[in-house]
């Protein structure tokens, strides 16, 4: 029997895999943990493959693309970001991808919560004291303090769906929150919010009244004593508000000298210099990265200096690396899932075959009819 449709992975996506042989796909899965160079997925779109699934680390362009011409018919991409995925090429070839949005929202959005706890509270400095046999003593203030999280001010820097997930969550711990995005505004949702705010104010539930409303950038980051960054990564030629380098010199000095950043979004849209000038010099108090503008992390970031290790913690993008969010076959639960559903959907022509009612397609704008 011949296989229906040819699939190329460049990683390894689980039992999800299996969910596409069982129908008769004959899958390639690129075996090691690291990328595949790009001449190998040239070579393997050449090939004449139906389907390339991707991660964030593979870059899919015109030369790719171009190499794909005739046989492939989808690259599914197992993460939501996609700012290795030139669209504009994509569409050029009309060739659709798709992403796997809001399966990883509530585990990015805690992620970054507790980057928050991380930080303030110096859990890292303070393990180390008990690791390293320096834990002498209990003592009111000595050998350092934290700060709380509880009833301070955050800064929700894009309020997509992981910044509302982020807003949700900061909600439970009686935080201010200070919503910034300058393309989506929900005020529906932070209506709501303020109406839970107040319920638990009125019932007992939290001590303080608190509040939620949006503002401009340099109003929320003079103001909160968390900024939290959920932005899609966006270049100059890409948006009007570009996120590349959003958070430079100007912008860091901007913060309070107390206040701490966390960054789940995309390595570039922090310049990583300018950072670790800003906690050498201590213009903000600490920041939590999971993402970096070279990944993985190179030996020689300035990130890496000795003298801020206490206020900059670093994670190797791992925000969404939860078991069931990374891996379950359901489409509506994991990553993995989602991206074969993907797969089968353009592929076996789900929806009529019409590729703009998709759900998973993102540059459904390429196949609008006229
Ligand atoms: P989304 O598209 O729902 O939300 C992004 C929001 O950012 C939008 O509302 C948009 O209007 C806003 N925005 C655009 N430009 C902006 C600017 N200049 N300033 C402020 N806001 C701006 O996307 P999402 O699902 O919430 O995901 C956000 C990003 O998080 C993804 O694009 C991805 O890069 C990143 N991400 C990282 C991880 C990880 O493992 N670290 C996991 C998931 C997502």
């Amino acid at each position: 029997m011949t296989a229906k449709f040819r699939v190329f992975a460049t990683c390894d996506i689980g039992e999800s895999i299996d969910l596409l042989r069982k129908r008769g796909y004959d899958v390639e899965v690129y075996p090691h943990p690291e990328a595949p160079s790009k001449s190998l997925i040239i070579e393997k779109v050449k090939s004449g493959i139906d389907a390339l699934i991707t991660t964030l680390r593979d870059p899919i362009d015109a030369e790719v693309l171009e190499a794909a011409k005739g046989c492939l018919k989808v690259v599914a991409q197992i993460a939501v970001g996609f700012d290795n995925i030139n669209r504009a090429d994509a569409n050029r070839y009309k060739i659709p991808f798709t992403h796997t949005a809001d399966v990883l929202t509530e585990a990015t959005a805690e992620f970054a919560f507790f980057m928050m706890g991380v930080l303030a509270r110096k859990m890292w400095t303070a393990e180390h004291l008990a690791r390293d046999n320096k834990w002498g003593y209990w003592h009111p203030y000595l050998p350092f303090l934290g700060d709380e999280v509880t009833g301070k001010t955050v800064a929700v820097i894009g309020t997509g769906r992981i910044g509302l997930a982020m807003i949700k969550k900061c909600t439970g711990f009686d935080m201010n929150i200070l919503c910034y995005d300058p393309a989506y505004q929900n005020h529906e949702y932070v209506k709501a919010v303020q109406e839970v705010m107040d319920l638990r104010h009125t019932r007992g539930i939290q001590r303080d009244k608190t509040w939620i409303k949006y503002v401009s950038l340099d109003e929320a980051l003079a103001q909160a004593d968390f900024v939290s960054v959920h932005v899609p990564l966006l270049r100059e030629s890409e948006s009007s508000t570009p996120t590349y380098h959003l958070f430079n010199e100007r912008t860091l000095r901007a913060m309070k000298p107390t206040a701490f950043l966390v960054n789940t979004s995309r390595g570039p849209v922090v310049e990583e210099v300018a950072l670790a000038k800003a906690l050498r010099e201590k213009w903000i108090a600490g920041a939590a990265l999971d993402v970096y503008e070279k990944e993985p992390l190179p030996a020689d970031s300035p990130l890496r200096d000795p003298a801020i290790a206490d206020r900059c913690r670093l994670m190797p993008h791992f925000a969404s690396a939860g078991r069931i969010t990374r891996l379950s076959t359901d489409p509506n639960k994991g990553m993995a899932g989602r991206c074969a559903q993907a797969v089968i959907d353009v592929l076996e022509g789900n929806y009529g075959g019409d590729v703009t009612k998709m759900p998973y397609v993102v540059n459904k704008e390429a196949f609008a009819k006229a």
